[in-house]
């Protein structure tokens, strides 16, 4: 990547001593690995709302749809400081350009789910958001995000970091003006990745990207972020990566020799059956990409959606 990624982040995850307690909640995965292609932007709401480190612990009461953020021992309400602050900083945030977020789960301000809702008779309901996380998603509805304890999962990590880089390429793209013979290469370059995700949605896109010249300003790009960032969204199972990859062999079919196509079917039945990881068949599929130069399998971004050291693809 010639340019590093832009990304928001809890500032506790990066090791910043901004929690109640004077502590931080360093995540070495997002600070040294997945830092290397990012640069972050830390926000930490309590602390740039106003309030002081070590500080009362919070806790969010009320109704989950709208609670109020409250200390926990004296019941000072900072809902308000907490929603004007935000208002204020989406502004900056816009400024930044970032391509996603990494929220610190559970917490009052920036759990993006999940987070406990407690009634006035203090019964608790983990079904709330963070009053930062809910401004910031509302305000930033398609941009992908996520919370560091979901990023423990393989399967949601690297669907979460695939997507960064999907909009930031989206990004570059409508920067240099957005161009329809721009967005028709983007969709065809996408074309495998999105088909892994999800046929639907890939249909969807090409209904848009057919009927381009119907649309006037900028409503064709945004209806087909959205639709591609919610088909990104669901995630890729064995099934449809089996398909895509079968997909894929279908262009070599003339070029590959007996031997090779037996290999390649081979190992994409190993995946299939669980018995090797997804970067198996596709460092293959890459080989043969090369050596058969084939142009169009070339540029598809599913073969290569992020950075190889970050070895995404070895455990899904
Ligand atoms: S969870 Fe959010 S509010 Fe709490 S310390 Fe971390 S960044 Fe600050």
């Amino acid at each position: 990547m010639e340019q590093k990624i832009k990304l928001g982040i809890s500032s506790c995850l990066l090791g910043e001593k901004v929690r109640y307690d004077g502590g931080h909640k360093l995540d070495h995965y997002l600070k040294d690995i997945l830092g290397r292609f990012v640069e972050w932007t830390p926000v930490c709401p309590e602390v740039e709302c106003g309030l002081s480190v070590p500080r009362e612990a919070m806790r969010l009461i009320g109704t989950p749809d709208a609670p109020r953020l409250v200390t926990r021992r004296t019941g000072t309400d900072y809902t308000g400081q907490m929603q004007q602050w935000a208002r204020n900083r989406m502004g900056e945030l816009e400024r930044e350009d970032l391509c996603g977020f990494i929220f610190k789960s559970r917490s009052p301000s920036s759990g993006m789910q999940g987070v406990k809702v407690y009634t006035f008779s203090g019964i608790s309901r983990t079904s709330g958001v963070g009053i930062f996380a809910r401004a910031y998603t509302e305000h930033f509805p398609l941009m992908p995000v996520e919370d560091d304890g979901r990023l423990n999962d393989p399967h949601l990590r690297e669907n979460f970091i695939e997507r960064i880089f999907v909009f930031k390429r989206w990004k570059d793209l409508v920067g240099k003006k957005g161009r329809t013979r721009d967005l028709v290469d983007f969709h065809s370059d996408h074309k495998f990745l999105i088909l892994s995700h999800s046929p639907r949605h890939y249909s969807a896109l090409g209904r848009l990207v057919a009927n381009a010249k119907d649309y006037r300003g900028k409503s064709l790009q945004s209806d087909y972020l959205k639709i591609l960032m919610e088909g990104l969204k669901l995630l890729a199972t064995v099934k449809k990566n089996t398909n895509v990859l079968q997909h894929m062999m279908g262009y070599f079919k003339k070029q590959l020799q007996p031997d090779e196509k037996k290999e390649i079917g081979a190992v994409i039945e190993e995946y299939h059956r669980g018995l090797v990881p997804i970067v198996v068949p596709i460092v293959l599929v890459r080989h043969y990409v090369r050596k058969y130069n084939e142009a169009y399998l070339k540029r598809q971004y599913f073969l290569n959606p992020h950075p190889a050291e970050l070895m995404l693809r070895n455990h899904v």
